[in-house]
């Protein structure tokens, strides 16, 4: 078993003790369904031919068809791709979502394909994953560096294949190809409404300082959500390093700052702005620290550093679990990924029963059903890790594992 996968499976194993699990239902999951590894080969605009490693792996397909991502990185791994798969598997039971879990890459920098060639990548992707894929079968979406123009393209290159439309084979589409309203900022809105719902228990009060890492479509949707609800964004970063303003940013004039110029950082400066270290974004002195970078950002070597006594994860995997015992230990409270972040695909969830019965539901009926849901899971989360004495990533697996289990007898 590869190194990441085989670091996520102790969490789901932790869980089924206090399930009193039988150990051979577990076993199962601790082999990928099926993982599909494939050479992309593309033309570039130069003319000349190049080749991508490319993966799409479906976890498991115990409670419906699997579903989950398509990241372009160059750090993706078999293992990793693997890994995400697994924790989508989880999120999507967390979630109690007709869904098992899946996700797909490709070993890439996206930044450097002009637009013509992340097309015909895309494209290419569909034609090489056609029979892996399907709208009752597998269901991919947007995850790091893929967006709704990428969904798009591999939406239509579907469409040619099978000879009909066919939406419901991806989510996180343009409206006007069948998205559905509020996917956009739906993984930050999502982790924002379970705050707002547990923001007694964890005694977080309006004007609370929270610090952003990550500002990416999760980080920068959440940092508006978090001004408007009278939170002061205290700091944040972003692939280029990181800034802070103890007063609170401006995040209308910090968007227009990124906007411009490309990055974060470009806005140190400006109204008692400085620039601090990247790495020290994580020990900035707040109330609330908010990943939504990469995987693997806090871990044995730093976490000790974290100041916040709450943290959000908004990115997929940002602990790791030997971080996650030290945090424990010092009482730092971790909403977890598989929980905090599954807005985007609970209203991915949303777009495909759209697609599928041809009806389109307004933004308020979008955010309603969202808040219902989140609130829900988190409520029944919070409880099972207070009734268990475990921790809120521990309750989150209880919770997914009984309704896996459940789904198998
Ligand atoms: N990539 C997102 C995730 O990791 C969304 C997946 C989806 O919408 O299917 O949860």
């Amino acid at each position: 078993m590869t190194r990441k996968l085989k670091k996520a499976l102790t969490r789901p194993v932790d869980a089924g003790k206090h399930l009193n699990t039988e150990p051979t239902i577990l076993e199962q999951w601790e082999i990928p369904q099926e993982t599909t590894h494939a050479r992309l080969t593309i033309r570039m605009d130069d003319g000349s031919l190049k080749s991508f490693r490319a993966w799409r792996c479906r976890y498991d397909d115990t409670r419906g068809p699997t579903k989950g991502g398509i990241r372009f990185h160059q750090s993706v791994t078999a293992d990793e791709v693997e890994t995400f798969a697994f924790l989508m598997t989880f999120k999507c039971a967390v979630m109690n979502l007709p869904f098992g879990g899946a996700k797909g890459g490709v070993q890439i920098d996206p930044l450097s394909l002009s637009k013509t060639e992340l097309e015909r990548l895309a494209r290419r992707y569909v034609q090489v994953f056609a029979k892996v894929i399907g709208p009752n079968r597998d269901i991919p979406a947007p995850d790091v560096y893929t967006n709704a123009m990428i969904m798009a393209w591999m939406a239509d290159e579907y469409a040619s294949i099978v000879g009909e439309w066919t939406p419901a084979v991806i989510t996180g589409k343009p409206i006007s190809l069948g998205g559905s309203l509020g996917r956009d900022d739906a993984t930050a809105r999502g982790g924002y409404y379970l705050l707002e719902s547990l923001a007694k228990d964890l005694g977080l009060t309006p004007g609370a300082r929270a610090a952003i890492q990550g500002y990416g479509n999760a980080g920068s949707h959440m940092a508006q959500l978090l001004e408007s609800a009278g939170y002061k964004v205290v700091a944040v970063s972003d692939s280029k390093g990181a800034i802070s303003c103890p007063a609170g940013l401006d995040i209308k004039k910090l968007n227009a700052a990124k906007e411009r110029h490309g990055s974060v950082t470009n806005f140190a400066g400006s109204d008692g702005v400085s620039r601090i270290a990247a790495d020290e974004l994580i020990s900035v002195d707040c109330d609330l620290l908010v990943l939504a970078a990469m995987e693997d950002m806090i871990h044995a070597g730093n976490a000790a550093n974290v100041k916040a006594p709450i943290i959000l994860e908004l990115a997929n995997s940002p602990i790791t679990p030997e971080a996650d015992e030290i945090l424990e230990n010092r009482g730092v409270v971790v909403l977890p990924d598989i929980l905090a972040n599954a807005g985007g695909v609970t209203v991915s969830y949303f777009e495909w029963v759209q697609n599928r019965q041809g009806d389109y539901w307004p933004i308020e009926d979008i955010h309603a059903r969202l808040k219902t849901k989140m609130e829900e899971e988190g409520a029944a989360i919070w409880a099972c890790a207070k009734d268990k004495n475990i921790t809120l990533r521990s309750a989150a697996y209880v919770h997914a594992l009984s309704r896996l289990v459940d789904a198998i007898y």
